[in-house]
């Protein structure tokens, strides 16, 4: 390796922006590396927080985390952009174009250098090209999703309150992103009545179409069936063993040959990398695209790439896409990566030690699981505890990003924000 090496870290997301600040604190300060962070926005989010945004019970500007303010403090480099190529002999990505709202060019394509690349660009719903999902339905798998879907759901109950009619949406898939923002989108209708043009709201029928037999499969089965009582008892209609065969303009059609109506589609099904990893330089890919690692997180086919969270894939032993999974393998790289660095030591593996599983139904209840299989939340203070430790996740995340006291005035700041606006978007 060169004295000073190159390292990149391609999607500065859960996963990426962790290791961007660990080795920006290490070795960018030590100047023994430049680390450079490159994303398509330019500001962080943390993703499961992604419906929260959608249902508009989430907006305020402490909740993004400006990648350069955070690059600057913290000893790394942020550029924006889309990578779109990787040419593996020379050992270099390319950016495409960078271009402002109007399509004007701001930056042209670039490439950049590397002596080891991390790839860590996420995941996407899939949508299994089910005729017509692509063009009628609306995804949440980034900030820009999540807010062009809040501004339709704002219109569409603008116009339910003028109407006095009812806003039927329909929410494809029953994992926590289904599930929770059926139940955010009752809480965020419970805040906009108290504020609303007329004294009735108008009725929200969300419906929950889910192809397994139970609503959040990745949980135990007594987790499900508590959720699917609590969401029955808001209003949802949730419905299991349904196979989506179409969408539409008007809704979703069954395999089973219903229909179900729906002004606003949302599909929140499966999970895939984003397509572009099949441009990467011929990397192996698992049937979904995402990049295949050994379980040091190395590439399988180039020692000097490696690929983290959601878009990663560890053949010998497969992991759910987790931000506890990602950030594990944040974490292992922060700690090994230097090594490598120094003198090629090989990565020892990463072993991912699960700390259970948490999902919260908006305000109204929530459920945890411990590694052994039990269950808190629910039945428990009103899930408090589990709604608690939801929080408490998202809380975790923003000391590690801003470090232990402005995490602590971050959280402040939320705390006095809720007390002076509405907690919920109204505009
Ligand atoms: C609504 C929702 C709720 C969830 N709830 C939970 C939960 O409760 N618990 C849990 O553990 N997990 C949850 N998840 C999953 C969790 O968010 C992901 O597993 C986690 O964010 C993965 O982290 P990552 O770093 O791999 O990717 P991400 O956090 O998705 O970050 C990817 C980054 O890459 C950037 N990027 C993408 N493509 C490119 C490109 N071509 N060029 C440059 N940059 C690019 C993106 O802008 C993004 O910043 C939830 C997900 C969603 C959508």
């Amino acid at each position: 390796m060169p004295s000073r090496a190159e390292i990149v870290i391609v999607g500065g997301g859960v996963a990426g922006l962790a290791l961007a600040t660990r080795l920006g604190n290490s070795l960018g300060v030590q100047g023994r590396a430049r680390i450079t962070l490159i994303d398509r926005s330019f500001s962080h989010v943390w993703k499961p927080m992604l419906h929260c945004f959608a249902a508009g019970t989430a907006s305020n500007e402490n909740d993004r985390i400006s990648f350069m303010a955070q690059a600057s403090a913290n000893h790394f480099e942020f550029w924006p952009g889309d990578v779109v190529g990787l040419d593996r002999e020379r050992r270099e990505i390319t950016l495409a174009p960078l271009c402002a709202s109007d399509g004007a060019v701001v930056l042209d394509s670039r490439t950049l250098p590397y002596d080891a690349l991390v790839l860590s660009i996420g995941s996407c719903a899939n949508d299994f090209r089910t005729p017509g999902v692509a063009e009628n339905c609306l995804f949440i798998d980034n900030l820009v999703e999540a807010n062009a879907f809040n501004e339709k759901f704002r219109m569409a109950l603008l116009r339910a309150y003028a109407d006095g009619g009812a806003l039927d949406i329909a929410i494809v898939g029953g994992g926590a992103t289904g599930t929770q923002l059926a139940a955010e989108l009752h809480k965020a209708l419970d805040i906009v009545g108290l504020h609303a043009f007329a004294t009735s709201p108008p009725k929200l029928r969300v419906t929950l179409l889910e192809a397994g037999a139970r609503i959040l499969p990745a949980f135990p089965e007594r987790v499900s069936v508590a959720a699917q009582a609590e969401l029955e008892r808001l209003g949802v209609s949730v419905r299991t063993s349904a196979m989506v065969a179409g969408a539409d303009g008007t809704g979703f059609s069954l395999k089973d040959g219903t229909h179900v109506p729906a002004a606003l589609r949302v599909w929140a099904a499966g999970v895939k990398a984003p397509e572009v990893t099949g441009t990467y330089g011929g990397l192996s890919l698992s049937r979904t695209g995402q990049i295949i690692v050994k379980p040091n997180l190395r590439s399988v086919d180039d020692p000097h790439i490696f690929a983290m969270g959601d878009c990663s894939f560890i053949a010998d032993e497969p992991l759910p896409p987790t931000a506890q999974v990602a950030r594990q393998q944040a974490h292992h790289l922060a700690r090994h990566l230097p090594a490598f660095i120094r003198n090629g030591t090989e990565l020892p593996s990463c072993v991912f030690r699960n700390k259970g599983a948490i999902v919260a139904l908006g305000n109204y209840n929530g459920w945890g699981t411990l590694p052994g299989g039990n269950v808190f939340g629910g039945g428990f203070l009103s899930g408090l505890g589990a709604r608690l430790g939801h929080i408490m996740l998202y809380r975790q995340h923003q000391v590690e990003i801003y470090g232990f006291w402005r995490g602590l005035m971050s959280l402040l700041a939320d705390r006095i924000d809720v007390a002076i606006r509405p907690a919920a978007r109204l505009d």
